[in-house]
């Protein structure tokens, strides 16, 4: 491994590192109460007992019955179990579904995948702000569409979906409603039954749990099939023996975050109008990607002019200093970021777009810290302006 010095972490839309009270209630679960929740005797029956008190604090974290929460091993998985069986298993109401172009690779890439089998696909546009049109969802509402799936918060712009409204269309129309809320869980405060979501997915990595595990809530209403042939595990849904001591910890992580939500908004807006005000202030020709209104607290997506987004990353992380261009899952392909063009950023742009995303333990002086870095780099490198 790389030596490590002081590094100051601004990239929390990539992963979180684990709260210190998670790890604590997690750790017995590996060596001590190690029994198989399927077991009948007391270390099995504790394991069991564990994920069932995680299951409800998950469940009550966004609105939900505990039994219409299922554990998977991330937020990958969620997408796709939501995406693909809910539409296998309910086929033969319709083959149409609705999602939009700048939602993350696991939901599109399900959507292809069904394509395939199938299934036709509308990718709804973004608007220039970053969120999706409304008047072309309602347009593209047929007799044969059962399925809406919009992001809740976009991952590299941090835009938040009028997810209230697109929900009441689902329930007026019938069609079932899927929001990938990954980046959303610990930011917006979030009531399924009120907001008519029928399936939602998170991960524990994004929240300051661990990573390798996350949730999937179906409304009981939704008929489908396990997406694993195996056991009879997460009631015949999703078959593999639990991961207990991370199902324990994804528990702990989300009914943390739900009690922070107000603070932890504040407090990350306060660093993100800092960092805005002061990088402005001192770099000339920024422009920020998406809209800053109904935006993850802690997300700031720019373009400096004149700057190449590879040579000021590899600059900041030799200052310690760890962002990225664009999204964590894109940051080893040349193909600009889908998300970017989807704005409207053309190729060149949306290639040199860099993502800070603040959180916890961040402070004034790490956002202090950043912009003076930048700022000497960018005197150093910048081509034009
Ligand atoms: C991170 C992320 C995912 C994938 O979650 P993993 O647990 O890393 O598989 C899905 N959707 C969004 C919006 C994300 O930010």
């Amino acid at each position: 491994m790389d030596k490590i010095n002081k590094i100051i972490y601004a990239d929390h839309s990539a992963t979180t590192y684990v709260k210190d009270e998670v790890l604590k209630e997690m750790l017995p679960y590996f060596c001590d109460f190690y029994g198989n929740p399927s077991s009948t005797y007391i270390i099995g029956r504790n394991s069991k007992r564990a994920i069932e008190i995680a299951r409800k604090k998950v469940a009550d974290a966004i609105g939900a019955g505990t039994d219409e929460i299922y554990f998977t091993s991330c937020g990958t998985e969620s997408d796709n179990m939501i995406i693909k069986q809910i539409a296998r298993k309910n086929k033969y109401r319709g083959n149409h579904i609705i999602t939009s172009k700048f939602e993350h690779l696991a939901v599109i890439n399900s959507c292809k995948d069904l394509e395939k089998e199938g299934f036709e696909v509308t990718y709804l546009d973004v608007d220039s702000n970053g969120f999706v049109k409304i008047d072309n969802l309602l347009n593209s509402i047929k007799d044969t569409t059962i399925l809406i799936s919009i992001m809740y918060a976009n991952n590299e712009i941090g835009t938040i979906q009028d997810i209230n409204t697109i929900g009441n269309i689902a329930r007026m129309n019938n069609i079932y409603f899927h929001t990938d809320a990954v980046q959303a869980i610990g930011n917006v405060k979030i009531d399924v039954k009120a907001q008519n979501i029928d399936a939602l997915s998170m991960s524990a990595h994004k929240f300051y749990g661990p990573k390798g595990i996350g949730a999937a809530y179906i409304n009981k209403k939704i008929n489908f099939d396990s997406f694993m042939s195996g056991g009879h595990q997460e009631k015949n849904k999703r078959a593999g023996t639990e991961n207990v001591a991370n199902i324990v910890g994804i528990g702990k992580a989300i009914e943390l975050s739900n009690k922070n939500v107000y603070e932890y908004n504040r407090k990350l807006l306060n660093l993100r109008n800092l960092f805005i005000c002061k990088l402005t202030e001192k770099v000339p020709c920024i422009r920020i990607n998406g809209s800053l209104e109904n935006r993850l607290p802690g997300n700031v997506n720019i373009n400096i002019q004149g700057i190449d987004s590879q040579v000021l990353l590899l600059m900041l992380d030799m200052n310690g200093i760890c962002v990225s261009g664009g999204s964590a899952c894109n940051s080893n392909e040349k193909t600009p970021s889908h998300v970017l063009t989807s704005i409207g950023l053309n190729t060149f742009e949306a290639q040199n777009a860099i993502r800070f995303t603040f959180g916890e333990e961040n402070n004034e002086q790490d956002v202090i810290y950043i912009v003076d870095t930048l700022c000497d780099i960018v005197k150093k490198i910048r081509m034009c302006c």
